[in-house]
């Protein structure tokens, strides 16, 4: 069982977020805000897939405009991503977006900051502190280098501009893009400050070596407990990145989400087509709800046993296979029914 650090909670729209709260998972869209119906369409599909929050990016006055009919469309609450021109994370506000990303030492005077604030908390919404290792000031790069030093650094010093103006409704981001960084920053963090961290692998590339970095340090940091809410970045549709990032919760253990998929890597003993299988089987699971395992193994010999966890699952022979529960065969059936009979065992359960 993992131990969660004990953060602040906050609350995004509907979405709580730290302390004991789940893990929450979340993703960026990839359309163009402005266009309201193609980013509303876009939301909706991750939705389904299991997207709690969405963030969208916001470049201008228009995409800002956006967020207004965009929130009237969807069922998660949205985040407006803001690089540094406060009028527009203003207008984000006005717009009901449910939090805003901005940096206020980016921001370039503090009665803009405090505008911003003052917005954000006649609204009870809250910002998050995105540092990116990328565009760390160049004062703490002299002194520190792009180390996690500055990144934690870079964090407290927006901290205190927004706890300066009595404002804690706070969530903290430090991506780096590559692992070793990336944790080491939030390690340090997290000794420091108590508010919700939102972790992610920016730029972690196409989804192989994406998948790989983003399992790797989101999956280390939440076996310390770090983290509150998960992004995984993939240069792929946004879809795919809420599918991983559940799959990280589920592998740990933080999150229940649908079954969960056991196959054997098959070997010499291999009668059946398994590879196949196992990919129409995984394909027909994303439509199943209930958290139950399901094994997938290449021979009736070792799979039933070797799979004696899986709630339930088939086992190939020559041309045939078995179906068993708890690793105990119930029944034989010809290679052609196994997967209709996997389904409608699975749907009795
Ligand atoms: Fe080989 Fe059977 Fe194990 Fe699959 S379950 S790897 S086929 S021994």
């Amino acid at each position: 069982m993992i131990k969660r650090r004990k953060t602040k909670v906050i609350k995004i729209g509907n979405v709580k977020i730290g302390g004991s709260n789940p893990v929450a998972v979340q993703s960026m869209t990839n359309t163009d805000t402005r266009d309201a119906k193609a980013t509303i369409k876009q939301i909706k599909e991750l939705e389904k897939a299991g997207c709690e929050i969405i963030r969208v990016a916001v470049p201008d006055e228009k995409a800002a405009k956006a967020i207004k009919a965009i929130k009237k469309e969807i069922k998660i609450p949205l985040v407006a991503d803001i690089h540094f021109d406060y009028k527009l994370a203003l207008e984000a506000i006005r717009a009901r977006a449910d939090k805003i990303r901005i940096n206020p030492g980016n921001i370039d005077s503090k009665d803009k900051v405090k505008e911003v604030v003052k917005a954000c908390q006649k609204k009870k919404i809250p910002i998050r502190v995105g540092v990116n290792i990328g565009s760390l000031k160049p004062e703490l790069v002299r002194k520190y280098g792009r180390t996690p030093k500055a990144m934690a650094k870079s964090a407290l010093e927006n901290i205190e501009i927004l706890e300066d103006l009595n404002f804690k409704n706070i969530a903290v981001s430090l991506k780096a893009s590559d692992v070793l960084r990336t944790i080491e920053s939030y390690r340090l963090l997290s000794k420091k400050v108590n508010y919700p961290l939102h972790l992610g692998i920016t730029e972690a590339g196409t989804p192989k070596s994406g998948i790989i970095k983003s399992a790797i340090g989101l999956g280390i940091l939440l076996e310390e407990g770090i983290g509150d809410t998960i992004r995984v970045s993939l240069t792929d549709n946004p879809e795919e990145e809420v599918k991983v990032a559940w799959e990280i919760l589920k592998a740990l253990n933080l999150r229940e989400r649908g079954p969960v998929l056991v196959s054997c890597p098959t070997c010499g003993r291999t009668e059946i087509d398994l590879i196949k299988l196992a990919n129409k089987v995984e394909q027909e699971l994303v439509k199943i709800k209930k958290p139950i395992k399901v094994a997938v193994m290449g021979c009736v010999v070792n799979g039933p046993g070797e799979a004696s966890e899986a709630d339930i699952g088939i086992a190939g022979g020559k041309r045939a296979g078995v179906l068993f529960k708890k690793g105990k065969v119930i029944k034989t059936l010809p290679e052609s029914k196994l997967l209709t009979e996997l389904l409608k065992q699975i749907k009795l359960l």
